[in-house]
């Protein structure tokens, strides 16, 4: 890919996707503000994301919880211990930055699960120094992540919650209550969408890493004894796997289908499962196979709770990164609030009989802002032909659905008919309407947003009510009446 992350950043901006966030007044890291396509595109990946994981499957329902929420919460699930990351300081010019991001730039090994001893010992083995004046860097610190909020007129530690660092927790505080209301049996899964908060110390990569972010979250609860059901819909799915022996051998990723990966038993039904189930969203969405990867966390990145994490990765411009982790979190986190709340928080599984607190098996939780950089860097294209850029979006992803144009600006029949097809399809087709520049240059522009569809009313619109309806990808011109325009571009969105 030759496209950087930069490059992305500024087309973002040029087009009406995203913006530095507070730039009037010199701008925030890691804050953005979605402009007027770049929203149209994140509300159409979290519907479609709600629809596929939540309203089209039996087994999974969703809630909506608080941004700020009680310390007790953050306390009992460790964030206010340990959701921290290694921080290293510049003896010299006291610039601050995080040390695992810069010891994998620097050397490429990866970070995750290493001791701060282990994370000093790198420092000094490969004289990692301050990016900005080459000065070494202090003994590291902790620096935890959480954004505490002061709630109300108590001013005293009492007072003080925080901004969600995850979804995730409230989805656990929740869960008992939501059992009982929506009769869910075990396996079930709780969904939600919505903000989250990190103080990153240096957010960096765009969209990939930033303070304040939207997370699709679902925690799958089981019967740890429990199979998975439904493997027969993703076994033909195939995907490239990354195994941890592949990994320290320095050998390259095979394709494999969920089939073969069972019978190999490179991992647990459960975990095939999701991944080929959050495979296939992205792929069912236009995203190239060949830019996503299944890894296995090698044993010593493997976080605290979890017995083996698998991460679906996509190729950015800045490497093969994580999209969405895949751990078995067993019942660490519901134990941790039942004991910290003193509430039994355990529920009554029909199958066995038995009282259990059941086991998260997987958590499929994907950034919004990461899927929408995903989706974006996927469909990019530098068409040297049309000498413009090609948004590749599929149709159901792109903000503008269809573009009309009357063929020339001047004549007041020919806009008049144009509006009248537009007022056709405004309500049901999300729709702009163009007059202005040569019908090359609207071409163009459609082309830069991902509009599948645009329609240009000519003279004969005027005779026979047909206009010519352009496809993006292949810029195939087909002349269609105005009455089949609406069913024609709603069973191309279906
Ligand atoms: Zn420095």
């Amino acid at each position: 890919m030759t496209l950087t992350i930069d490059e992305m950043a500024a087309f973002c901006k040029r087009k009406g996707f995203v913006y530095p966030s507070s730039e009037l007044y010199g701008g925030l890291a890691g804050l953005y503000d979605y402009g007027p396509y770049g929203t149209e595109l994140k509300n159409n990946i979290k519907s479609l994301w709600w629809n596929y994981h939540v309203q089209s499957r039996e087994d999974i329902v969703g809630i909506d919880g608080s941004i700020i929420s009680h310390q007790g919460i953050w306390k009992a699930s460790g964030h206010l211990d340990a959701f921290s990351d290694p921080m290293a300081i510049c003896t010299k010019c006291k610039h601050k930055d995080r040390i695992d991001t810069l010891i994998e730039e620097k050397t490429n090994l990866p970070t995750d699960g290493l001791s701060m001893k282990e994370l000093n010992e790198l420092v000094k083995e490969h004289k990692i120094v301050c990016p900005h004046c080459k000065g070494a860097f202090q003994e590291l610190q902790d620096f935890n992540l959480m954004f505490p909020v002061q709630v109300g007129a108590d001013t005293s530690s009492k007072g003080t919650a925080y901004l969600r660092g995850e979804t995730a927790q409230l989805i656990f505080t929740n869960f008992k209550l939501v059992a009982e209301n929506s009769r869910l049996k075990l396996p079930f899964g709780i969904a939600q969408m919505g903000k989250a908060f990190r103080n990153e110390i240096s957010p960096r990569n765009f969209l990939f890493r930033l303070r304040e972010f939207e997370q699709m979250d679902i925690e799958y609860f089981i019967h740890p004894k429990q199979k998975c059901p439904f493997l027969k819909e993703v076994e033909n799915c195939t995907l490239q796997v990354y195994t941890a022996e592949d990994q320290e051998k320095k050998k390259k990723p095979t394709f494999l289908t969920v089939q073969k990966i069972l019978s190999k038993k490179i991992m647990t039904d459960w975990h095939a499962y999701w991944l080929a189930y959050e495979h296939e969203w992205f792929t069912k969405l236009n995203v190239n196979p060949k830019n996503l990867r299944v890894r296995q966390h090698l044993k010593k990145e493997k976080s605290h709770y979890a017995l083996d994490t698998w991460d679906l990765e996509y190729n950015f411009p800045f490497g093969w990164k994580e999209v969405e982790g895949i751990a078995n979190r067993t019942d660490y986190d519901l134990k941790a609030h039942s004991k910290h709340s003193k509430k039994d928080l355990s529920i009554f599984d029909e199958q066995t009989k038995e009282k259990i607190i059941p086991h998260v098996v997987a958590e499929p939780s994907l950034g919004v802002d990461r899927s929408f950089l995903i989706f974006l860097l996927d469909a990019f294209h530098d068409d040297k032909k049309r000498g413009n850029i090609l948004l590749k979006l599929h149709p159901r992803l792109a903000p503008v659905k269809a573009a009309i144009f009357p063929l020339v600006s001047n004549k007041e029949e020919l806009t008049k008919k144009a509006r009248t097809v537009y007022t056709i399809l405004k309500d049901s087709v999300p729709c702009t309407y163009d007059k202005g520049g040569s019908i090359g240059r609207r071409y163009a522009r459609q082309d830069e947003l991902g509009t599948p569809y645009c329609i240009t009313i000519d003279f004969d619109s005027l005779k026979d009510d047909t206009v010519t309806i352009r496809e993006r990808d292949s810029t195939d011109q087909k002349r269609i009446k105005i009455s089949e325009l609406k069913p024609f571009i709603l069973d191309k969105l279906s």
